[in-house]
């Protein structure tokens, strides 16, 4: 029996002609196509500058440390996220808190961040960062995330990893209107991809000049950025700050250069999908996802939520008969403070309330671009029979 993922990606000839060309070419990396990536990218999306690198992991470190993230310093994002928007900042030596969501979009939480910043305010604990994160592709309220910051003095990154493509008051995610720096990932899984890859967008210059220096090991080959030396010790580079090796490699920049040409017709297919699941699913004990007037998701994910009080099933019971009739659900997430690592960090059950709820009803079911109209039946019959039983 085939199974039906909940997540792939789509590769075209002409993303293997554009892989192979590079294969073929002088540069493996370092070469022209990785400024072309970044080009196209940052022009869609309205930005000035883009950083592109091996993982949005490390485009979250750098830009962390762009930011002056370190020893000391608070970071805040949602517990209903993959754990590189937390760790992060602990990679900086930082701690980490988190937000709770609002329980209709399941992003962070504006209300939340609002009376946790007075709180912090008073004890002296104020975040320098707070990440929003862009859950399933649908945007935060960034105007009210924006106000706060603005009151409080922390700076933001749009944890975006899974919503390029998407729009916020019509505007474009990435054009950093309401952050310092936004990032993306290139996983499989997400709505373009280069493999393994990410990046990091901003207009602010000395924000995207740190993190290119930091991407790739602190060193600069520009005469001006050099501390001075007599002139027989100046050469073509000279490492001013520690970083680190997160290029990312030509060859993968050309699957994301490529994927690109595709990115609105991946969006417009995830879309049509969820507006099939939302009147398929309609008449189930199920809570759909909401997209709030200021939004235009990119459908990274379509997470449905059990009303288990109407379903003669436990959560784990309607997750495991459907992995088990081949369709391949996933959670997202688990509380990234209810993982082990975390709790040993002294987070305890509970501190989230409405990620918690959440976390005990939600399941992903499959979206991707290569999704057929009989999968996407498939998919329905599945899960109405098991929730249904
Ligand atoms: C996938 C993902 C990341 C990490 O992306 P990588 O490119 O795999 O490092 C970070 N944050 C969120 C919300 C993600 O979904």
């Amino acid at each position: 029996m085939d199974t039906i993922p909940y997540g792939c990606q789509d590769i075209n000839q002409a993303d293997i002609d554009a892989v192979i060309d590079v294969l073929r070419s002088d540069f493996l990396t370092q070469g022209p196509v990785l400024p072309a990536f970044e080009k196209i990218v940052a022009d869609y999306c309205g930005a000035q500058h883009a950083v592109a690198v091996n993982s949005a992991t490390s485009a979250l470190h750098i830009a962390c440390l762009a930011l002056g993230v370190g020893k000391g310093d608070s970071v805040w994002t949602t517990p209903i996220t993959f754990v590189a928007s937390a760790n992060c900042a602990l990679y900086c030596g930082a701690t980490v808190d988190f937000v709770d969501i609002d329980p209709l979009t399941y992003n962070l939480s504006v209300d939340r961040l609002q009376e946790k910043l007075a709180q912090a305010k008073q004890s002296g604990s104020l975040p320098k960062v707070v990440i929003p994160v862009h859950f399933c592709g649908q945007p935060c309220d960034m105007a009210g995330i924006h106000a706060l910051s603005q009151q409080y003095g922390f700076r933001i990154i749009e944890d975006a990893s899974h919503a390029i493509g998407g729009r916020y008051q019509g505007e474009p995610i990435g054009n950093n209107r309401f952050s310092d720096i936004t990032v993306f990932s290139f996983h499989p899984v997400k709505i373009i991809t280069t493999g393994e890859g990410g990046m990091a967008l901003t207009n602010d210059e000395q924000l995207a000049k740190r993190m290119r220096l930091l991407r790739s090991h602190g060193i600069t080959s520009t005469a001006e950025d050099m501390h001075p030396r007599p002139p027989e010790e100046l050469w073509n580079y000279q490492q001013i700050e520690l970083g680190f090796n997160y290029r990312m490699t030509d060859i993968h920049a050309a699957l994301g250069l490529s994927q690109m040409q595709r990115l609105d017709e991946f969006v417009a297919k995830r879309y049509e999908l969820a507006m099939r699941y939302d009147q398929m699913l309609s008449g189930l004990p199920l809570v759909l996802p909401l997209q709030h007037g200021d939004s235009f998701s990119s459908y990274h994910l379509y997470v449905i939520r059990m009303k288990l009080w109407k379903i003669k099933k436990t959560h784990r019971q309607v997750y495991d008969a459907m992995r088990e009739a081949g369709v391949l659900v996933n959670l997202h997430y688990i509380p990234v403070y209810r993982q082990p690592y975390y709790e040993k960090m002294g987070f305890n059950v509970g501190y989230c309330p409405q990620a918690e709820q959440y976390y005990l009803e939600a399941i992903s079911i499959p979206i991707y671009f290569g999704l057929t109209e009989a999968q996407q039946g498939v998919v329905v019959d599945v899960l109405r029979k098991t929730i249904q039983a």
